[in-house]
């Protein structure tokens, strides 16, 4: 059923061009090299250690019965056990439930949560789901993925297509299989389950963080600076409303359908999405195309969707100052280079929405020890944690000449390396 094989590390290293896979298996390579570390160390960090994949059975609402591909991926447990989201989307496959769990491993290092990196999803559009068959579909993967997750082995979390709810789910059929209620099974879960305070805002929260230190550090006062999201979902939306508590101006946000600009709130505009289940044609908004978005002439730009939307093709356009990526691989290696050379600052992924992950742990840690934390608790413990993090990736980058994401993936794959090291080889 599970299976740590050389099959499985080829088939880590043989994706295609510019697939996230690809474009995290470069970033590794070239973090590597810089590192000066062994083959090795590259054999060792380009595999994942442990691949889960089933087929998970829905009975519909009409009788019919409906076979989903469903992941899990434990990329690495060297540090502690492995963390990671949850994705239903219809385009997921194996290759990018590898690359996204890669990421999660450099993040929780450069971090420093005592965690390895997981990620797992199924290929399903959740949109297409009634309550009732999202909640059957939930129950079933979380039982097909059940002997290889639990608090101290793999905790997941709700990542795109999932939330709250679906955590819930996943916490109650751990909890029934095991006889006894596991709230440290999955974090991102409501607050009366065990929950923590601050976690449904937390990636966006550090999304801010990220985007208010870039602008400092670049000589640009936050208070009134221009910010375009792609992506209006959990991290674009609470990142929407920290960038404008801070004082940012928030000029554009977008979803699967296209974008909106021209808007007075961002709450109204959530609710009006919330209503309508899209943002196209809100009320006193302009529309704009996601394209369009991506080129609009603003200091900070943040890409909170998919992966690969900045691309050869798009990132020539690009004006902002500062990309800060809010959703994890979104710029693809020909899209980075092309945005180095034009000198945009990029916030990479695994530093601008570590908060998600931040907090999770919090939660993790307050399930543990069955004793809860206030919000400013949370608060100030997130900041603290990513403000350490931001200062050492922004230091390594001036002091050593390398771009943020170089400076970042330098640090997290070699506290993975040398955490490897230490621990030594089995048998
Ligand atoms: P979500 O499902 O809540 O929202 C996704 C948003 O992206 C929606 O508004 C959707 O309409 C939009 N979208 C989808 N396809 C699009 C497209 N082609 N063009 C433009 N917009 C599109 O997901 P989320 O949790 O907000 O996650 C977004 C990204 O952030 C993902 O890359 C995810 O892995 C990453 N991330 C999430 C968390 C978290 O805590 N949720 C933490 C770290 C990183």
């Amino acid at each position: 059923m599970t299976k740590a094989s050389s099959q499985d590390a080829s088939r880590a290293k043989s994706p295609s061009l510019e697939s996230p896979l690809a474009t995290a298996l470069s970033q590794l390579r070239r973090a590597i090299d810089q590192l000066k570390l062994s083959e090795n160390d590259w054999n060792t960090l380009s595999t994942p250690r442990r691949i889960l994949e089933v087929a998970v059975p829905l009975r519909r609402d009409d009788g019919r019965v409906e076979m989903y591909k469903g992941y899990r991926v434990q990329y690495s447990t060297t540090r502690g056990p492995s963390k990671g989201g949850v994705r239903f989307h219809q385009d997921i496959d194996l290759d990018e439930t590898v690359a996204l769990a890669m990421l999660m491993t450099w993040k929780c290092a450069l971090t420093n949560l005592p965690y390895g990196g997981a990620k797992g999803g199924v290929a399903v559009n959740p949109k297409t789901l009634s309550l009732a068959e999202n909640e059957r579909l939930t129950r079933r993967y979380t039982s097909e993925i059940l002997p290889i997750i639990g608090p101290e082995r793999d905790i997941p979390a709700p990542d795109v297509g999932t939330d709250e709810r679906n955590m819930a789910w996943m916490m109650d059929t751990y909890s029934v299989n095991a006889g006894f209620s596991v709230p440290g099974v999955v974090t991102g879960k409501p607050i009366v389950l065990g929950g923590s305070l601050g976690r449904t805002s937390a990636t966006g929260d550090g999304v801010a963080i990220s985007v208010r230190e870039a602008l400092k550090l670049k000589g640009i006062d936050p208070k009134g600076a221009t910010v375009a999201i792609q992506g209006f979902g959990k991290v674009g939306y609470w990142a929407a409303l920290a960038l404008e508590e801070m004082g940012l101006k928030v000029v554009a946000v977008s979803d699967v359908s296209g974008g909106v600009t021209g808007f007075k709130s961002v709450t109204d505009l959530q609710k009006y999405a919330k209503e309508n289940g899209t943002l196209s044609n809100a009320p006193g908004t302009d529309g704009l195309t996601n394209t369009e978005l991506l080129h609009l002439g603003v200091d900070v730009l943040v890409p909170a969707a998919l992966s690969d939307a900045i691309t050869e093709a798009t990132a020539s356009g690009i004006k902002a100052k500062i990309v800060v990526e809010g959703a994890n691989a979104p710029t693809t290696p020909s899209g980075d280079a092309i945005m180095n050379d034009n000198g945009v600052i990029v916030v990479p992924d695994i530093l601008a929405n570590s908060g998600g992950v931040i907090v999770s742990y919090f939660e993790w840690v307050q399930d543990k020890q069955n004793y809860f934390w206030s919000a400013e608790e949370v608060k100030t413990n997130l900041s603290t944690i990513l403000m350490r993090a931001i200062t050492e990736v922004a230091d390594k980058a001036k002091d050593e000449k390398l771009t943020w994401r170089e400076a970042a993936n330098m640090i997290g794959v070699a506290r993975v390396a040398q955490a490897h090291r230490l621990r030594g080889l089995y048998p």
